[in-house]
């Protein structure tokens, strides 16, 4: 089986014929407010990946003193400029910021992140991971699906996308009793662990599940060694996704491909 990481090359090579064939490249501002180390990180490889498949890309900065009501100013002005396909706003911001009058000011046409109420695609990491599944002929339907965690941005958006493709889902979450997650995990034929604590799932966790019952481990988080690890890092007995060079990859690629499906909507407009 290929690597994720081979996997979302190809993707890539794929995405980058398709914008080099366009009149015009797509355009995606990333719009960063302050100085946070992992951000910058992030914000770094997200140009990266975008330059790599010939979208124009480029970062707007903004000093971490700023008020909500500039950065909806600010918003707004990208939401008139017709030269800019969509935008996001990378995450964390600084605590004066009202989170959800930033993502309710960014129009569903310009939202690549797939945050705001109306918005027209789906938030990255889960449209990332699908993807993924679906070009891997995993059969959704009437499959077992537990989904560890209940977040706006992982586990909830994840569980409605499964249900439309027809899975049987489950979400577990911090209050679920130790007797109702193994409950779940039975019969599951795929585990998908968000919540950013290791060890949320381990070895004894899914020894009842069917042998080829797969993990997708979308946490983050650090081990004693100081290194990244997941959510399920010492989980041996099934098949699942890495960290680093798992889900993060699929992420970043979904972000690539909604803003390309908003360039696309926008030109039959
Ligand atoms: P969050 O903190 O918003 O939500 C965590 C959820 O997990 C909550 O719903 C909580 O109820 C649940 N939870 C916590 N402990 C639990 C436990 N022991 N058992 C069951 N449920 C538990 O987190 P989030 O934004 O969804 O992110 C989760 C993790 O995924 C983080 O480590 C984050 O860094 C990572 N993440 C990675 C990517 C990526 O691209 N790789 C993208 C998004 C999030």
């Amino acid at each position: 089986m290929q690597s994720i990481k081979e996997y979302v090359e190809k993707k890539k090579r794929d995405l980058k014929e398709k914008i080099d064939s366009l009149a015009q490249p797509p355009t995606l501002v990333i719009v960063q407010v302050g100085d946070v180390e992992a951000s910058n990180r992030y914000v770094k490889n997200k140009l990266k990946d975008c330059s790599k498949v010939g979208i124009n890309a480029r970062l707007l900065h903004f000093e971490s003193t700023i008020t909500t009501e500039e950065l909806v100013h600010e918003i707004g002005l990208l939401n008139k400029d017709d030269a800019v396909t969509g935008f996001i706003v990378q995450l964390p911001l600084p605590k004066q910021i009202n989170i959800s009058k930033i993502s309710n000011a960014i129009a569903a046409i310009k939202d690549v992140d797939g945050f705001s109420k109306l918005a027209l695609v789906n938030p990255c990491t889960p449209a990332g991971i699908i993807d993924y599944l679906t070009d891997y002929g995993f059969e959704f339907k009437n499959k077992n699906v537990v989904v560890i965690g209940r977040s706006e941005i992982v586990g909830r958006p994840i569980a409605r996308m499964l249900l439309d493709l027809d899975s049987n889902v489950e979400v577990i979450h911090s209050k679920t009793s130790a007797f109702n997650k193994e409950r779940a995990l039975l019969l599951a034929d795929l585990i998908i662990v968000a919540t950013g604590h290791r060890n949320t799932l381990v070895n004894s966790d899914v020894m009842n599940t069917a042998q080829k019952c797969f993990i997708i481990d979308v946490g983050i988080n650090m081990n004693e060694d100081g290194k990244l690890c997941g959510d399920c890092e010492k989980v041996t007995e099934r098949p699942k996704t890495p960290v680093p060079g798992g889900v993060g990859l699929l992420t970043r690629l979904a972000l690539t491909k909604n803003l390309l499906k908003l360039f696309e909507l926008q030109q039959k407009k």
